[in-house]
């Protein structure tokens, strides 16, 4: 039974377009897609098959109802950044949070930080502190590739983050709308550098039919999607009657970890293996200007009950590099489905479970994941076929 949050997460996913013309929709795009391919080139089937399976994993996104917390706080002498509880789009929206929690640090005299987390965020928000000339040395309980950021699918796009409009204030919109914009930049300049595993890739929303609302834009802007267009021709893309389609922005999250933890040392920072029962043991350190980036740990060591899991679970299947596109799709028979295509694997997934705190993977939603994936690879298949004859 999917829930009523996972169905808003699918919608967003593949908005909906009722009064659309039933062609081509082109839309404003700014990012460059030179070297990403076009959509009319052919797409490779995904093979998902158990036999190919090489793991299945849980993975815990730090969810809050009202959106990430990017806050200072005092606690007697020392200082507190708080930088977490970024949902489902903590990679995509890392270079922003970093940049805007470094922000907050500026009125303060301190230095030398310690950094709490060493995800995506923390590590992140290591490096630009390092630029600016502090001296910085990252704790963390887990290190990449044990941490939840090395779980992210990770696709560029802010999701999974906040309840709905009503839940978020408007200090938050401007935070999220900012790092938004600074991150998809950042990540735009490291696109295609082996060293990082970022790169561009054919995404495609796939629904059966135009959903029953109007496309609404994306809150951080349509220009942030380049070759963003809306195809309702079921021709075009294997029988699906409604496809959102852009070239995505792919983090492929253990090349682009390793890549940060090395940035972090050879800026001279300091990765230490260390966990912490309580906010009381982060300030016996000897820092007192502390970024916290625990992402889901925040919860217990300060005491944030708003913080929760969003609970997701991925099928890995041996890598297939002729497979350069990915795809969301939400249909009444399979739920919600996502296919990532990494250089190790072949990722599927379609869990979003609010509140869900077991990392054991569920067997009924790994068979649903390589059946429901097949069928969408059978529909390719044959319509590759098809077109061939
Ligand atoms: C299935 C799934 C799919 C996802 N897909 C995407 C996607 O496509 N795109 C996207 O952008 N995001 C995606 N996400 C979300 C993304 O993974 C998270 O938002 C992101 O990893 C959060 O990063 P972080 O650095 O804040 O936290 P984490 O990666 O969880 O890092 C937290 C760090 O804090 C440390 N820590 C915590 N508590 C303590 C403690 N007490 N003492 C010491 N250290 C501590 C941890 O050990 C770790 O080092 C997905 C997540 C899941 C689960």
């Amino acid at each position: 039974m999917l829930q009523r949050r996972q169905l808003l997460t699918a919608a967003a996913l593949s908005p909906a377009a009722a009064a659309l013309p039933l062609s081509t929709l082109p839309m404003a795009a700014r990012a460059a897609d030179d070297s990403a391919k076009p959509f009319d080139a052919p797409y490779a089937p995904v093979l998902s098959q158990p036999s190919r399976e090489i793991r299945t994993v849980v993975g815990l996104r730090p969810y809050r109802s009202n959106g990430f917390r990017l806050e200072h706080e005092k606690f007697g002498r020392r200082d507190v950044i708080h930088n977490y509880g970024h949902g489902g789009c903590g990679v995509t929206l890392s270079w922003g949070c970093a940049q805007l929690s470094v922000e907050l640090a500026e009125k303060i005299d301190d230095r030398r930080a310690a950094v709490i987390g060493s995800g995506v965020n923390g590590l992140t928000t290591a490096l630009l502190l390092l630029r600016r000339g502090y001296e910085v040395s990252v704790y963390g309980a887990a290190l990449p590739p044990y941490t939840t950021s090395n779980i992210a699918g990770a696709y560029w796009h802010p999701t999974t983050l906040y309840d709905g409009r009503e839940a978020i204030s408007d200090e938050f919109v401007t935070q999220f709308l900012r790092a938004a914009r600074i991150a998809q930049r950042a990540f735009q300049h490291l696109a295609n550098d082996p060293r990082y595993g970022v790169y561009y890739m054919r995404y495609l929303g796939l629904r059966e039919k135009p959903p029953l609302r109007e496309r609404t834009p994306y809150f951080e802007g349509d220009d942030l999607y380049a070759g963003l267009a809306v195809e309702t021709d079921p021709e075009r893309y294997f029988g699906y009657g409604y496809v959102e389609r852009h070239h995505a922005l792919m983090i492929d999250p253990d090349i682009y970890l390793r890549a940060l933890m090395r940035d972090v040392e050879n800026a001279g920072g300091r990765i230490v293996q260390k966990s912490f029962k309580t906010a009381d043991d982060i300030f016996d350190l000897k820092e007192k200007l502390i970024f916290n980036c625990t992402g889901l740990g925040a919860r217990e060591l300060f005491g944030d009950e708003t913080l929760g899991p969003a609970r997701g679970q991925l099928t890995m299947l041996l890598p297939q590099p002729e497979v350069d596109y990915g795809y969301v799709n939400f249909s009444a028979e399979n739920g919600l489905l996502y296919m990532f295509p990494r250089k190790g694997a072949i990722l599927l997934g379609g869990t979003v479970e609010h509140g869900q705190w077991s990392l054991e993977p569920d067997e009924t939603e790994r068979l649903r994941m390589l059946s429901g994936h097949a069928m969408i690879a059978q529909r390719i298949a044959e319509h590759t076929k098809n077109k061939k004859a």
